[in-house]
Formats: C-alpha cells, structure tokens, sequence
C-alpha cells in the first residue's frame, strides 16, 4: 500500500470528507517517502473574513454558556481523542515524519490537555483583595476575552493547536486555526475529530470551532483582524517577528511560541551514563525538529573525554530510517529545504573551526525523501552557526572550565526556550536555577530538554517570545481581567484620602 492510499484511508476513518484534501491544488506530501499524499485546497481571502465573522457571532453566545458546561464539551472532545487515538497517531507519523510512538506521544498530549482543561473550567479563579476603603469589598473577575487564531508549526501538527484549544474554549472563546502549510491532513482530521464531540455536545453556535488551511497569506487574515482578540503563534522567531509587531500595532493580545536554540551543561558530577541517553534524545530525537531540541552542550573539561567520546559513538551508530517500517530511531527530515539548511549551517561550523561528525546524508527511499545522520559538532567556541537555530539534529558540544562562565556563554544567544543541567551537586543545581542561572521558559535538572508535560506553562523568554501556554496559569492570557470594587456601606470614602467634598 502507497502512503497516499493508507492516508486516503486513515482520513476516511476519522471522518474527513474526501473534498476537503483532494482537488484542492495545495500539494501535501509525507516526508517519509517525500511523495504526494493530498492537495485540499486553500482557504481564500472570503472565506477567512467569513469565518471570523462567525467566530464573532459564535463568542457572544459561547461567552454566556458557564464555563464547566464548556467544560463538558472539552471532556467529550478528550473522549473523541481516546476512539481516534491510533488513526491520528499514526496520521501524524505520516504527515510529520514521526516515529509511531512520537505519533501516538503527541495525541496523546492532547488527550491530556483536554483532562487538565476540564479540571480548570471549574477553576478559573479570581482573587479577593484586601480594601483600605470600609464598608467596601475587592475582587478580580476573569472573563472571555474573544475570537482566538492559532497558528501552528510543523513540527507539532496537532498538539499544539489542542493546547490552545482546549484552554480557549474552556475560557469562552472561538478559535480558528490556520495550521502549516505543511502538515494540513492531521489539521482536518483533528478538526473531524472536535466536530464529534461538538455534535453529540449539541448546544455550541456554529463557527465556535474553525480550521483555515493555506499558508503565511492565510495566517495574516487571522493577524490583521481586529476581531480576533487573540493570535497565538507557534513557529519560527523569523515568523514572529513579522507577527509580534502587527498584532501590537492594533493592540490586539499574542502568545508568541518561537525558536529555540536550546543547552545542556555537563557538570563533573553528573551521571554521565544518564546525561549520555538524556543528550541522545534530547539533541536527536524527532530528527532535531523539536522546539525543544538540544542543540547547544557544554561539558566540564574534566569529563569531556569520557562523555564526548560516547556521544561521538551514539551518534555514528543510530538508527536512521523510514519510521513506519523500521524501528529506526531517527526518521527524515520535514523536506529538501530543511537538508540544505543542515548542510550550510554544517559548512559554516567547519569554517568557524568546527570538527563534525556524522552529518551526511542517508540514502532511504527514493530521492524525494532526505534522511541525515545527526551530526555532533565540537566547537572551539560559541560561534556563527551556533548562535542560530538550525532546525535539524545538529548539537554543538564546547568544553568549559568554569560553571559562571558556562551559564554566561548558555545565555548568550538569542532564544530562550529550554535549558537544562545534569549535575548531582546541590550548589550547581541550585545556581542553575536561580535568579543568575538559566534565563530560560524551561529549567531542568538531570533531565533533556525536551519532552515538556502539559501541567507546566511552556514557553520561552527573549526570541522564543515570551508567551505561555498549556498547563499552570497559562489560562489567563486566554481571558480578560476585571478588577472590581463594591461598595457596600452609605459612605463614599476615597482612596488615598483623597478628599472631594461637595
Ligand atoms: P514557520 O515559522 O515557517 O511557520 C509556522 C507557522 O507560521 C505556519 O503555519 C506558517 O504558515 C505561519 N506563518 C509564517 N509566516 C507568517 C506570517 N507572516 N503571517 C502569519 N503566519 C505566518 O515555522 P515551521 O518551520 O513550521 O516550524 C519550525 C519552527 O517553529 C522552529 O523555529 C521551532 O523552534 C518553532 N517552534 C516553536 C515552538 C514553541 O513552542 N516555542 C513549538 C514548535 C515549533
């Protein structure tokens, strides 16, 4: 069976009418093979300001429905996930180059999202607050706040959207999503998938949730909209610097989820064994393409020589092939473009006086498909190539002797997604994470870098953009806040003292 004919068949499984990615003439391929497995067609201009406006219309009524009622929807919703678990799994696999356990990992995720969203939609608590003023009380309330976009990135076709879903329309809110131009099946088949649940709910408004498909032009509408409240924009810093600012501009609210250039540091007293299989994953794990990716190490000299060489070894002797038939623990790259940016950032280490290994490309398949070996790098110095995010499974590995000026060279980059520290002393692990520590979204200790669980916020400061989603108080920026004061007494005392007698 060809992947075009198993997606044709995984698509009807989930429910995806076959007009809705055939015909359409946006090609969609799977990075597996680098074939053609769809082409569903782009939303137009029209259609994108016809979706707002039912978004819109859709928020004044979903806004009044109490939250644990939205609640339900979000538990029939985790429901719906659990049935369609396998297809959707394996669907990602096919669209995303993931391996079939990352595939099921990442609906999974979503499953998970949807348990802690129903939890918060009897939780979204505001704060009493003491008055100086008697006979007087103080509150916050926390309201919806309207129609949210989501933008998402390849990498994690689905997971990402159900993060903000989740929480958006437990909070009252429409969201409509423009996923990437690059993974648009698992987009429509995610969407089937809420439309079940949205149906057996049976009392939401129509619009109240969307998918737009299409690429930069069609995730623009939703940026440039003064009826979307909200664009929450997972991708590269290059995408959110175009963002960021247009949304400011009008004043609308982002969550800006951006690259990440993210690193480990070795401490002499690690255990190396598990630091060697936490970097493993960490820097090679979904082919390098996690947000999250390690992509940065710095080992203590005095252990250099003893991890650097079994790194060297992991890397050489790692499975690389096609995910689906081989239990191979490194699959392709996402396309031609992604390969060729891994060689030219390879190219530029090596001018900066690099020394790679591995890194070469691995013939499986036909030609359409690029499969690499992930490359480890050792540096001299933090230089070129390693100060930017490749999106590809390169690790840079540079030698420190001193831990203040290992955490100095950790921050000197511009993104700061996800940092981490394997370290069995208590006063390493404790500066690390101290206010003069890692000026990263995400700290660890003895663990990589990836591999987020949805209860914490996940985010990153500086070019990663600053914005939180999934788990913690991460709700919040999906709701507005109301600070409210009663006066219950027969006075009218000012703040302050102020005194306005007349
Ligand atoms: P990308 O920036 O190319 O595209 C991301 C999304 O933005 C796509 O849907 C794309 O169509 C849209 N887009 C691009 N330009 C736009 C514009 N001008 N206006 C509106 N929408 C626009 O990213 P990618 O290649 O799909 O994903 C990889 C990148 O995403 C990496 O940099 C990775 O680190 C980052 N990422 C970050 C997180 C996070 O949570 N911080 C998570 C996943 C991926």
């Amino acid at each position: 069976m060809t992947l075009k004919t198993e997606t044709d068949a995984l698509l009807a499984q989930l429910g995806v009418a076959r007009g809705a990615f055939t015909g359409g003439g946006m090609a969609s391929f799977s990075p597996i093979t680098g074939e053609a497995i769809a082409d569903p067609a782009p939303a137009t201009a029209d259609e994108a300001a016809a979706a707002i406006a039912r978004a819109k219309a859709a928020f004044r009524v979903w806004r009044m429905v109490p939250a644990p009622r939205r609640g339900e929807l979000i538990r029939l919703f985790g429901e719906e996930l659990r049935a369609a678990k396998a297809e959707l799994g394996r669907l990602v696999s096919i669209e995303a180059g993931k391996s079939p356990s990352e595939g099921a990992g990442e609906v999974q995720e979503m499953i998970d999202i949807c348990d802690f969203a129903v939890g918060l939609s009897r939780q979204l608590y505001g704060l009493t607050i003491a008055t100086e003023r008697p006979g007087h009380r103080m509150m916050e309330t926390w309201h919806p706040l309207g129609v949210v976009g989501v933008i998402s990135a390849f990498n994690f076709p689905v997971a990402v959207w159900s993060w903000n879903t989740a929480l958006a329309l437990v909070c009252g809110d429409p969201v409509i999503w423009k996923p990437s131009e690059k993974t648009p099946l698992t987009a429509l088949a995610s969407m089937a998938i809420l439309d079940r649940a949205l149906a057996r709910f049976g009392e939401a408004p129509e619009g109240l949730a969307q998918v737009l498909i299409g690429g930069a032009e069609v995730g623009a509408a939703l940026v440039d909209s003064p009826d979307v409240a909200l664009v929450s924009a997972t991708g590269s810093t290059r995408m959110g610097r175009i963002v960021g600012p247009k949304v400011a501009a009008r004043f609308g609210r982002a969550i800006l989820e951006l690259g990440g250039n993210n690193a480990g540091i070795v401490c002499p007293s690690a255990d190396l064994d598990m630091a060697l299989r936490a970097v493993a994953f960490g820097a090679m794990g979904t082919a390098g393409q996690r947000c999250t990716t390690m992509r940065r190490l710095f080992v203590h000299e005095d252990v250099y020589d003893t991890l650097v060489p079994g790194l060297i070894r992991a890397y050489g002797s790692v499975t690389v092939g096609n995910p689906l038939e081989t239990a191979a623990l490194v699959g392709p790259l996402i396309d031609g473009a992604a390969y060729r940016a891994m060689q030219s950032a390879l190219e530029a280490a090596r001018a900066a006086g690099g020394t790679v290994h591995g890194g070469e490309r691995v013939a499986i398949g036909p030609d359409t498909a690029f499969y690499a070996r992930p490359a480890l790098v050792e540096m001299p110095d933090q230089t070129g190539p390693v100060l930017e995010e490749t999106f590809a499974p390169i690790l840079y590995v540079m030698k420190y002797s001193d831990l203040d000026a290992a955490i100095e060279a950790h921050n000197a980059v511009g993104a700061g997604l996800s940092s981490s520290i394997f370290t069995t002393d208590l006063r390493e692990m404790e500066l690390f994470l101290s206010a003069r520590g890692s000026d990263c979204g995400i700290a660890n200790v003895n663990i990589g870098t990836s591999g987020a669980e949805i209860g914490g916020a996940f985010g990153g400061e500086k070019e990663t953009g600053g914005g939180r989603e999934s788990g913690s108080d991460a709700w919040k920026g999906y709701m507005r806040r109301a600070t409210n004061t009663i006066n219950y007494s027969r006075e009218l005392p000012l703040a302050q003292g102020v005194v306005f007698d007349i």
